[in-house]
């Protein structure tokens, strides 16, 4: 679940955001959609407790975000959110499944390897545990980063964009994993997106979806 109220952000020497009302039950799915600039990864920043509200109040999966201290939203973030950032951020340095162990680490857990061959497994991307991020596709790359947001079975899935570069059908197959991953889990799903493609790809799979439509800040417009 995630409920918000009068919640807005101000960047210095920036714009300051301001975000509707938001209120979603657990497991829903969320489209959060606007054009470039509105404020779609500055909310997902807040849902994810990586920057605080500058007013406000916002709960995420039971959890009152300005109550939580910086270390503990740490640790709060690393079990209760599944980001699936625009830009992949897989190490390039390590494995498929050492990028995943990197997620059980950074959540003071021990390596699980049973645990990483399942998420991988529910992704149709086992076979790819001992490759290196630069011997993956698009796509697999994608499935990767999408079993490393749910290895610890996030209450909320937050989506950057995930269908910025992809053609048509690669659009279609990245809206279905997640929402498919989602109901799986039972985890709110919310996608950011400014892609008209993404709308329709829920569309075609059913179920009711919330709609959170932003707009460009007021100062930004002033400036067009
Ligand atoms: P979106 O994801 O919808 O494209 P963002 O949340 O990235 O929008 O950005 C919202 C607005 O805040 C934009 O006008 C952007 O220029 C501004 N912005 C984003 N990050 C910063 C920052 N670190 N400092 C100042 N302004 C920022
Ligand atoms: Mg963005």
């Amino acid at each position: 679940m995630i409920r918000s109220s009068n919640l807005s952000f101000h960047y210095p020497n920036g714009p300051t955001l301001s975000f509707p009302d938001v209120d979603v039950a657990q497991g829903s799915v969320v489209l959060l959609r606007g054009p470039s600039g509105c404020g779609k990864s500055t909310w997902l920043a807040l849902v994810a407790g990586l920057m605080l509200p500058s007013s406000g109040d916002l709960i995420v999966a039971e959890q009152p975000l300005s109550a939580l201290k910086v270390v503990a939203a740490d640790a709060w973030r690393a079990g209760a959110i599944g980001f699936l950032p625009q830009k992949l951020h897989l190490s390039a340095a390590l494995t498929v499944q050492q990028n995943l162990a990197m997620a059980q680490w950074a959540a003071g857990q021990s390596e699980d390897l049973t645990r990483i061959a399942e998420a991988l497994a529910a992704l149709g991307v086992a076979e790819l545990s001992q490759r290196k991020p630069s011997q993956l596709s698009g796509g697999q790359a994608q499935r990767v980063a999408l079993a490393r947001a749910v290895l610890l079975k996030p209450r909320v899935i937050l989506a950057d964009e995930p269908t910025a570069s992809l053609d048509d059908d690669a659009a279609l197959d990245a809206v279905t994993l997640l929402l498919s991953t989602a109901r799986r889990e039972g985890a709110t799903l919310v996608i950011a997106t400014h892609d008209a493609r993404v709308a329709a790809a829920l569309a075609l799979m059913g179920g009711d979806i919330c709609q959170i439509g932003l707009q460009a800040p007021r100062n930004l417009l002033g400036q067009l």
